[in-house]
This record gives C-alpha cells, sequence and structure tokens, in this order.
C-alpha cells in the first residue's frame, strides 16, 4: 500500500521554484487528506562547486538554511494536529566532491529528519554539467559525450557510486529520481536496452538498505511522460523489499501529490 503523504517537495527556498510559502504547501496537502508531508528543499552546494546552469540556481543558498530550517520547525508545530511534517534536504550527489558533501552533512545532518540524494550533476572529461535544466542544454550535454547511450550510461554510474558512497553518518537514505536521465528521452532516444544496468542498481539500493523515490513529477514532463522510475521497475523494487516513497517533487504548492492516483505501489 502507497504510504499517505508526499514525500519530495520544494518551498520558496528554492531559486528556480515558485515563490509558494511552505505553508501553503502544508494547506495545500492537508486539503488533499495527506497524513505526512516531508519538505526536501535542494541543499546547498558545496562552495568550491561551481552551478553549472546558467542563473547558478540549482540549490538554496546558504544564507537562507538557517530561515527555512526556523519556518519548517514552526510549522511543524502549528499543524502538529492535521499532518506530520518532516523537514529534510534533496543533497546532490557530485562525483569528486564527496568529503565537501560530507561536511555540508555533518554541517545540518542532525537538525534534520529525512533527506533525499539526487543526481543532478554529471562529470564529462573536466566539466559539470546539470542533466535536467533544459533541452537545449542537454543537446550540449549530448554533443560533450560520446553519444546519448554513453551518457545513460555515464548518468546511471554516477548513480551507482551515489549509493555506495560514504556521505557520513547524515547520508541520505532516500535515493532520487533514479531515471532522472530519461527527462529528454522522448527527444533523444537510447538504441540500448538499460534495464539490466537498472536492475543491477536496485540490487545496490537493496544491499544498502536504502529507499526509492518514486517521483511523479516525470509523468509532466513533455519528453518524458513517465514516472522516475517507470512502472515496471517500481514492481521490481517492491519485489526486492525497497521501501517505495511517493513524491511530487513539486516547486509549486498546487502540485502537491500530483501524479499519485498514476502509480501502483
Ligand atoms: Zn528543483
Ligand atoms: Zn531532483
Amino acid at each position: 500500500m502507497m504510504r499517505n503523504g508526499d514525500f519530495h517537495v520544494h518551498t520558496q527556498y528554492c531559486p528556480h521554484g515558485s515563490k509558494d510559502t511552505m505553508e501553503a504547501y502544508i494547506l495545500r496537502a492537508i486539503e488533499k487528506g495527506l497524513e505526512s508531508l516531508t519538505f526536501t528543499e535542494h541543499a546547498p552546494l558545496p562552495d568550491s562547486f561551481v552551478d553549472p546552469v546558467p542563473n547558478q540556481d540549482s540549490a538554496m543558498s546558504w544564507t537562507d538554511v538557517d530561515a527555512y530550517l526556523a519556518d519548517g520547525e514552526k510549522l511543524k508545530q502549528k499543524y502538529k494536529d492535521d499532518i506530520h511534517i518532516k523537514i529534510g534536504f534533496e543533497v546532490d550527489y557530485i562525483e569528486g566532491f564527496e568529503k565537501e558533501t560530507k561536511n555540508i552533512l555533518n554541517y545540518f545532518g542532525s537538525k534534520i529528519e529525512d533527506s533525499i540524494l539526487s543526481v543532478h550533476m554529471l562529470r564529462i572529461n573536466d566539466e559539470y554539467v546539470c542533466i535536467d535544466y533544459s533541452v537545449d542544454e542537454f543537446e550540449r550535454i549530448l554533443s560533450l559525450s560520446n553519444g546519448i547511450d554513453s551518457l545513460y550510461t555515464l548518468y546511471y554510474n554516477t548513480l551507482k557510486q551515489s549509493i555506495l558512497a560514504d556521505l557520513g553518518t547524515y547520508k541520505p537514505r532516500r535515493i532520487g529520481h533514479m531515471t532522472l536521465i530519461e527527462k529528454f528521452r522522448k527527444r533523444f532516444p537510447t538504441a540500448t536496452d538499460f534495464s539490466s544496468l537498472q536492475k543491477e542498481i536496485l540490487l545496490l539500493i537493496q544491499q544498502e538498505h536504502l529507499e526509492l523515490d518514486v517521483n511523479t513529477a516525470g509523468f509532466f514532463k513533455d519528453w518524458n511522460e513517465n514516472c522516475y522510475p517507470p512502472q515496471q521497475l517500481i514492481y521490481k523494487a517492491k519485489e526486492l523489499g525497497i521501501p517505495l516513497v511517493p513524491g511530487s517533487d513539486s516547486h509549486t504548492a498546487k502540485h502537491i501529490a500530483r501524479g499519485f492516483n498514476r502509480i501502483t505501489i
């Protein structure tokens, strides 16, 4: 049975999201009859990492962290009789920045209750790129790599590293949108079948006792129109006993729990 909550939600502290307040997301979740809500704002990136997207707006800024945590704590109390709220982060796994990421997690780890580890950034040659920024940027990234199939392979290998990485005591327990690389799959189809590599990844998630973010945002991306991961992999993960955690990846309050009726957990 699917858990009655939305466990991947952004806030007004996300520089590429809407201005909807945390409270607006909570009210929407209550209206939708959810019992739980986890805020997973994009954790600040390591200081020494240069955000590769044009506006450098992939993650929240350090100056907002205290306000985010304080707001979350206040709202958690205010609505404690209506909904169970957790405050967490969506943390980027960036190959080569493991030590820095561990330091970030150690800094705020004791203050958060639930978090997600995601791969949005890939290292190609000596350049870092963000794979889910836009279709044009994806096309540019493709020109740096040796074809679409090798880009997918790089993504899945980076994902494997994220699952196995030593990020310390506060390493997030949930792997975010494991098939994010498919965001533009209809525009850039692959020739290779990645299902065995995907199953290998599920086995690693099982082995490491991690959870899987079942992320419905992909249904609403024109070039994807599929869940991250698709239903077949959700069934496979379920067979393996991996905890499946629904997340809308909302960047606006009205998207809370969007697409949850389209998946079977
Ligand atoms: Zn975001
Ligand atoms: Zn993400």
